[in-house]
């Protein structure tokens, strides 16, 4: 094995395959990738796939809508499909305080040439037809969003990495990061050490265990959520959108002939358990009677749990730390890090190479905790 590299990519999620594209593609020799699992075995295989736009944080529209186009031509530019749905997301807006929000993030949005507008409950049901429009005030919906396959975004980035001359090794464990000062000079893996002066951090919910191997904090914590998926709806329009109840935050999308369906747990507390349990089922089941009754009427014929990398503001950390020479980091998205993924490997690409990105991430470093700036993301689910 080649015991050297110019920069080890930690994590073979969306982040960590993205960023090993975007830098090899940029004729970055030995770019290396560990991932101690298979790729996507984090939190992307487990995302609910949904592509969007509609933030309100500006950082996060522009995010988005780059990602939007990286997205759309992913097929041309990296040979994979990715089974996307550019159905759009509606957002179903209940009180006059969402309504009041939701007019600024569509402004904002609109000003970045995304073409959100608020619309009225008549024409949410005319777009989503399975859910009731009583208590509705109006929704958000922008037809770009949609939603795609996490898997094959991971694969195809990972095999165009490959493609471009950079090596990815699954089942290797980075277990440390030796230092000198504040330079970086090698990390320990499951095979052995590899010298390298540059880290990129891509681990998702593990992150915090990585910035400590050097001695960065990065403030992200594991939190999980549940999905379940429906048996055959009959009648079932194509071209649904992605829908969000905001109150209880209750979504579903299409997932081949049925429906996958989600909703946050407020009883759910930070820590790494993946098991699935019913625990929730009371709550979304109260939330479904409200919104979308007959949906009550599907029976689940499976479902998942999966990992949300949560930060104090809900923000994602992208950056390079400032006490350790070349230490990169892109993690704690907080539940919006699948769609982000095209964008983010550039804009590392760019950290890396010392270049201008086509977006100013600085808002977004690890230090604005310690600086008591925080950046929160309200469009959240
Ligand atoms: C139920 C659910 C639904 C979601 N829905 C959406 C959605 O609709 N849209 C959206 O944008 N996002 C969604 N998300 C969030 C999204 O999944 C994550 O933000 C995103 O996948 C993060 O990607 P990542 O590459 O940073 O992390 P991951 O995919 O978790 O990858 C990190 C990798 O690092 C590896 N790793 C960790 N430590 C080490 C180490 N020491 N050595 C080697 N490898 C290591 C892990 O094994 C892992 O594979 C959802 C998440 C969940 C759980």
């Amino acid at each position: 094995m080649n015991t050297h590299a110019s920069v080890v990519v930690i994590g073979g999620g969306v982040m960590g395959t993205s960023i090993a594209y975007h830098l090899a593609a940029a004729g970055v020799r030995d770019v290396l990738l560990l991932e101690r699992d298979e790729l996507g075995a984090g939190s992307t295989s487990k995302a609910a796939g949904g592509v969007r736009a509609q933030f309100s944080d500006e950082l996060n529209i522009q995010l988005g809508a780059r990602s939007l186009e990286a997205f759309g031509r992913f097929g041309e530019e990296i040979g994979h499909d990715i089974g996307l749905h550019r159905v759009g997301y509606l957002f179903l807006l209940s009180t006059p305080q969402e309504v009041a929000h939701f007019e600024t993030s569509v402004r904002r949005q609109n000003a970045l040439g995304v073409p959100s507008r608020l619309i009225d409950p008549a024409e949410a049901q005319r777009l989503s037809p399975l859910i009731r429009t009583d208590g509705l005030l109006a929704a958000a919906y922008s037809p770009d969003d949609g939603h795609c396959t996490p898997e094959a975004v991971v694969h195809g980035y990972a095999a165009a990495a490959r493609q471009c001359g950079a090596r990815i090794l699954r089942h290797t464990a980075v277990t440390g990061i030796e230092r000198q000062g504040d330079a970086i000079t090698a990390v320990r893996t499951t095979l052995g050490p590899i010298s390298t002066d540059t880290v990129i951090c891509a681990a998702g919910a593990w992150s915090r265990a990585v910035g400590a191997m050097a001695g960065v904090d990065l403030p992200v914590e594991p939190l999980r959520r549940q999905i379940a998926v429906t048996e055959p709806v009959p009648a079932l329009p194509p071209d649904l959108p992605m829908t969000i109840d905001f109150t209880s935050s209750l979504y579903f999308h299409r997932e081949g002939p049925g429906l996958l369906v989600g909703m946050s747990d407020p009883d759910e507390r930070p820590g790494f358990a993946t098991d699935t349990h019913d625990r929730w089922i009371p709550r979304l089941a109260a939330a479904l009677e409200h919104r979308a009754p007959t949906l009550l009427d599907l029976r689940r014929t499976g479902g998942w749990a999966g990992l949300y990398e949560v930060t104090p503001d809900h923000n994602a950390l992208i950056g390079e730390a400032s006490s350790v020479s070349r230490f990169l980091y892109a993690t704690g998205f907080s539940g919006h890090g699948f769609l982000q993924g095209p964008a983010v490997g550039e804009v590392v690409r760019d950290l890396y190479l010392g270049r201008v990105p086509f977006v100013d991430v600085t808002p977004l470093s690890a230090d604005r905790f310690a600086d008591d700036a925080p950046r929160p993301e309200v469009n959240r689910v």
